[in-house]
């Protein structure tokens, strides 16, 4: 029980108006269906991500206070360098407004047409940035992680003998950098083992290679090796950060997740040549490089935010208040990717709903029932997201699983709520039978489940028929 409490007493309370399910149903009407075109006000609990959503704590908002707004040297900024060196121990500390600048000017500088960039996943932004430079991103997960049902430890960690042949098959020239993302959030969360990652170190410095950390949730991450891992146990998760980053030359970060502020990133390189030249670009789109894109309370902000997240109560809330509601749906018989990862849980929506193909979206169809019946909103990742036609074959693609993503903000809810969500799953997991598939009616050519119109089957002639 000890490792759910809340450890924080609220100061400042933010009203949220419940509309009741009328309201929400006309609400989402009017949306075509699509949780992303709702007011935010509309919604009781928002799961949609756990990014820019944290709660800072007091302490935080003191630092907001403390700003320095001098174009150069501000104070704040050597403030949030020396933290940054401290707790990753990289020399060269960039900052940026958010984690895909990070990688759109890394990768602007070190990718380019015929390299390939190996990671255990990559996260969206960080594939379409080495892509958008030419080079090719290639995930190279290990087995474990592709199976939904297994509990294991480490779920996240990069196959390294995929990556021993991928660096024999196409030659260390053609690998400018190799990434790690920790914990592997397009993987579910799931954390990297320190052994993974001596590991991977090892056999990129054998070959000369950086190794470059997308570090997002580093806390988490170094959370679960403290709580997994044999001999870490007696270690203070700060040694544990620090024996992570030790292995590797840099990292990418969005302090947006586990630097708990709602906006910030940086990058931070242990080459000093790579760095002078990002920082020369980083003048022609951010800023002057005490303060990349950021207001100096930003920074200070960021600063405190790297050491509380590092606390061993708040990690013990965090990650127990994501795998307490993991526990709950479980018993209910409800199916979810196990175990929970550090700041999710993903709903199965194809066996939440096994009578709706693929092609009829039960992801989106789980994720619209459950906004309208208790007024959460998570996000469909399944074929809604990620099929629709092959630029290549006009072939009618479909995911690997039909997901609902059920991400935590931090510090942001209480575990009155989560029971609240939970409850609700399993109220609509009760009466699963009767939810219907979906079609699309508008689509744009590309992202489509930011903007696209859908409708429930069988519905569509019934309004018809009124009008
Ligand atoms: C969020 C995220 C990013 C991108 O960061 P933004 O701050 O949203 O630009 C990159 N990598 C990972 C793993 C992320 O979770």
């Amino acid at each position: 029980m000890e490792k759910y409490v809340e450890p924080f007493k609220i100061k400042v309370v933010e009203p949220i108006k419940v509309i009741g399910p009328e309201a929400r149903q006309k609400a989402i009407a009017r949306s075509g269906y699509n949780l992303f075109k709702l007011h935010a006000e509309e919604i009781y609990i928002d799961l949609l991500t756990d990014s820019g959503t944290s709660a800072m704590s007091d302490n935080q908002w003191a630092g907001i206070m403390m700003g320095d707004e001098s174009y150069a040297g501000g104070r704040n900024y050597f403030h949030f360098e020396e933290t940054v060196h401290d707790i990753f121990g990289f020399q060269n500390v960039i900052p940026c407004h958010q984690g895909r600048v990070a990688e759109n000017l890394l990768f602007q500088t070190i990718a380019a047409p015929g390299l390939v960039i190996p990671n255990n996943s990559h996260f969206d932004t960080t594939r379409a940035n080495v892509e958008m430079n030419g080079a090719e991103a290639v995930d190279l997960l290990c087995a474990e992680g592709q199976d939904p049902h297994l509990v294991a430890s480490f779920k996240g960690n990069m196959d390294v003998d995929a990556l021993e042949k991928l660096i024999a098959d196409v030659g260390v020239d053609k690998i400018p950098a190799v990434m790690m993302t920790i914990t592997n959030n397009s993987g579910g969360g799931q954390p990297v083992s320190m052994a993974n990652i001596r590991a991977v170190g090892e056999i990129c410095h054998r070959h000369g290679l950086p190794l470059i950390f997308d570090a997002a949730r580093f806390a988490e991450n170094a959370w679960f090796i403290h709580q997994r891992e044999p001999g870490y146990r007696d270690k203070s998760i700060l040694e544990i950060v620090q024996e992570m980053f030790s292995y590797g030359d840099g990292c990418t970060m969005s302090a947006k997740k586990d630097g708990l502020v709602n906006m910030g990133g940086f990058l931070a390189l242990r080459d000093d040549a790579l760095s002078e030249r990002i920082r020369n670009l980083l003048i022609l789109v951010e800023g002057f490089p005490t303060y990349g894109g950021l207001a100096g309370r930003d920074l200070e902000a960021m600063a405190r935010g790297f050491r509380e997240v590092l606390e061993p109560d708040y990690l013990r809330f965090r990650v127990g208040q994501v795998e307490m509601l993991g526990e709950q749906l479980v018993e209910a018989g409800v199916s979810i990717l196990e175990p929970p990862g550090g700041h999710a849980i993903y709903l199965n929506a194809g066996e939440f709903l096994p009578h709706i193909p693929p092609q009829e979206f039960p992801g989106q169809s789980l994720a619209v029932n459950l906004y309208v019946e208790s007024g959460i909103r998570g996000v469909e990742i399944g074929t809604f997201m990620f099929g629709g036609a092959d630029p290549k074959t006009g072939e009618n693609r479909t995911a690997r699983l039909e997901l609902v993503r059920l991400a935590i903000p931090r510090r942001v809810y209480t575990n009155m709520h989560m029971n609240f969500v939970a409850q609700s799953i399993i109220a609509l997991h009760e009466k699963r039978d009767t939810l219907r598939g979906m079609k699309i009616l508008k689509q744009p050519p590309f992202l489509r489940h930011f903007s696209a119109t859908l409708s429930f089957l069988g519905e569509e002639a019934a309004s018809r028929t009124q009008a």
